[in-house]
């Protein structure tokens, strides 16, 4: 194991200059969600160029991409690769920095794995911070079959496991009588005052619900000109909670409450999801506890906190399908914030380079003992069966 352990940690040296050279590659041409086909030319490059099999194009998605190594075989490993940027700020989430630390953690593993079976995937998922690329990837089963997926995410701590809120995302439209304003004398049929009414009973619905339970919305239509009144108004919210069954619960009174208010004033109203639904990232302990040896053996102290993130990530969905992790990981003198400019320079400087190095190293210590190790793998299966067989009403 030791010494499989330096051949690892050597295999990511040796790659270090070229994952540094796509790491800034791809940090210098920040692309929105779904358009990244700077990042999925360069990275499937480098795979071909190493042998690995490449389909691009999963899902539906132009800028998704699948790569193996020993495709088919058994037990097998999946590392992800984020790749979208945010408007105006560019890597402010540093995914520059999880995609490259993906591809040395696998093309690491791979040359330490040859000859020794088992399957290696990085699976290039697209546009996680918009329509998240993962849910039709999972839903065309590039997940299938896997053992353990695992990636990191730059960071402001080190936070090695955790679960994320199930998000519904939807969108509320009110139609009613359009016209002169001035000529319309009452508010019978004001699709917008429905909208402002609804609006009101939020803010104080929002003040009863239990914690961990979140609405959130914007008007996206609301009229143009105040001497025309709008024939429709239109909002988008996200609604969160722990679980999909109190999500549920969540949504039903939402559509009442939105249903009534067009009753009570003449108006009609559409509630409809407009994004797929984010399911609770549920975090594998058994996998993040030997996330946590890699660190310590590449000397980095952390322990497993079982954290409550505010948030919802495409990855839920994956993690109630196959056992997964997500650690967040920094290194002093870091960024204080995710998606700001200060984080976007950081990525791309010295405290990025290093950080990927560190990530990749531990990824691939990590998958290795994965593949090698089968009483591990029970160990993952058996809690993720646990995990599943406990939360009903899981759909995906
Ligand atoms: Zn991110």
């Amino acid at each position: 194991m030791l010494n499989n352990q330096i051949k690892l940690l050597s295999a990511i040296k040796e790659l270090k200059p070229e994952l540094l050279a796509i790491s800034h590659a791809i940090h210098s041409r920040p692309e929105l969600g779904n358009r990244e086909f700077f990042a999925l030319q360069t990275l499937t490059t480098f795979l071909q160029e190493k042998g690995w099999q490449v389909k691009s194009g999963a899902g539906g998605l132009p800028t998704s991409f699948v790569a193996y190594q020993g495709e088919g075989k058994r037990p097998a490993v999946a590392f992800l690769a984020e790749y979208d940027a945010l408007p105006e700020i560019g890597h402010g989430c540093g995914h520059n920095l999880i995609c490259t630390a993906s591809l040395g953690a696998a093309e690491a593993l791979h040359r330490v794995m040859k000859g020794k079976g088992g399957e290696i995937r990085v699976i290039g998922t697209p546009a996680e911070e918009t329509t998240g690329g993962k849910i039709p990837l999972l839903k065309d089963g590039l997940f299938a079959d896997l053992d353990a997926v695992m990636m990191f995410h730059p960071g402001i701590s080190n936070v090695i496991h955790f679960s994320s809120l199930a998000l519904e995302a939807l969108e509320v439209t009110f139609s009613g009588k359009a016209g002169h304003s001035a000529v319309l004398k009452n508010t019978w049929g004001d699709s917008l005052q429905a909208l402002l009414k609804f609006f009101f009973w939020l803010g104080d619905w929002k003040k009863l619900l239990p914690q961990y339970c979140q609405v959130d919305g914007v008007i996206i239509e609301g009229g143009s000109v105040p001497n025309v009144r709008p024939a429709q108004t239109k909002a988008r919210f996200y609604l969160r909670a722990l679980e999909e069954k109190t999500l549920d619960l969540l949504m039903k009174e939402f559509i009442l409450q939105a249903q009534s208010i067009a009753e009570n004033t003449g108006t009609r109203v559409i509630v409809a999801p407009f994004e797929a639904r984010y399911l609770p990232f549920k975090s594998n302990e058994t996998l993040a506890k030997v996330f946590v040896q890699s660190l310590r053996h590449l000397k980095i102290k952390t322990a497993i906190e079982n954290c409550q993130a505010l948030g919802s990530m495409d990855i839920g969905n994956v993690s109630q399908k196959v056992p997964a992790i997500h650690p967040y990981l920094t290194l002093e003198n870091g960024p204080s914030m995710l998606h700001t400019a200060e984080f976007a320079q950081a990525v791309g400087g010295p405290w990025g380079d290093e950080l990927l190095i560190l990530a990749a190293q531990a990824l691939a210590l990590t998958g290795f003992k994965v593949l090698n190790k089968e009483y591990l793998r029970s160990r993952i299966k058996a809690e993720h069966q646990k995990h599943m067989e406990s939360s009903f009403n899981v759909i995906g």
